[in-house]
């Protein structure tokens, strides 16, 4: 496991959209710079250097633009992801929501199509959030729910979740998205392959969600077929477009 930097030192790189920000070559060049405590738990994982999606992506997720990014298995797209979602909550001055409320209105949220997926993205976010106060949470299918709730009601900052499960959860009252300034679609095209889509749908546009423009949008893909470039064009708003190596459509 981990990261080979040596493949990646000529690996091809495109991104457009407008006033693109400019890329980083290491965790200090960031702007602004990363808060304190992310940092330490970014060296607490060994991470010395960004990869190239994260090169990109970080400043672009920095910056508070949206994004769409498409990028193969093992590039790093987990922190590209995480570290923007940790850095805005913590310069913002995030106050996380502390435990016993019924009802969990994350500040963020990851949608990931797999219990394997989303519970990978969780261990992650939980490293990097170390000493933060803030609180991820993970939920999936073929799980018992009560243990999920329980998790839930102890305080959910950042919720991870697959499609199916939060349906759920939202229909029972327990989850509301309408404090969710930060959303991030994590393998988009394996959702769509395992037909998510109109839930997703549901998800991300049903009124209480704040639109495109008013919250922060990512999307991650290894793919770009047209299904997905009807996505980001519904989900996204000035957004930047990353590609990171060859990618199929
Ligand atoms: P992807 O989602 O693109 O498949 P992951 O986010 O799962 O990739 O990352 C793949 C592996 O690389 C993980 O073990 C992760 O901890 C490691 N990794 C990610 N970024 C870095 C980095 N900057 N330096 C070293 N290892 C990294
Ligand atoms: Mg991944």
């Amino acid at each position: 496991t981990g990261i080979n930097f040596d493949v990646y030192d000529d690996i091809p790189v495109e991104t457009s959209g407008r006033d693109v920000p400019l890329e980083i070559r290491t965790f200090e060049e960031c702007n602004p710079p990363l808060p304190a405590a992310l940092y330490d738990n970014i060296r607490r994982c060994g991470y010395t250097k960004p990869t190239p999606v994260q090169r990109y992506a970080l400043p672009i997720g920095i910056a508070g633009r949206d994004l769409m990014a498409c990028a193969q298995t093992g590039s790093g797209k987990t922190a590209a992801f995480c570290f923007p979602i940790v850095a805005s909550m913590l310069l913002v001055g995030y106050q996380p929501q502390g435990r016993g409320s019924r009802k969990a209105m994350p500040f963020s949220l990851i949608l990931a199509p797999t219990r394997e997926l989303t519970s990978q993205i969780h261990e992650e976010a939980r490293k990097f959030c170390f000493r933060t106060g803030i609180k991820p949470v993970v939920i999936y299918g073929g799980a018992p729910v009560v243990n999920q709730l329980r998790e839930l009601e102890r305080g959910c900052d950042i919720l991870v979740a697959t499609p199916g499960r939060l349906s759920d959860l939202i229909e029972r009252g327990r989850i509301g998205l309408s404090g969710v300034r930060f959303l991030c679609l994590d393998e988009a095209d394996r959702m769509l392959d395992m037909g998510f889509e109109p839930q997703i749908r549901r998800i991300v546009e049903q009124e209480d969600m704040m639109p495109a423009g008013q919250r922060q949008t990512l999307m991650f893909s290894a793919t770009f077929p047209k299904e997905i470039q009807r996505l980001a064009g519904d989900f996204l708003a000035n957004y930047v477009f990353l590609t990171v190596g060859r990618v199929g459509s």
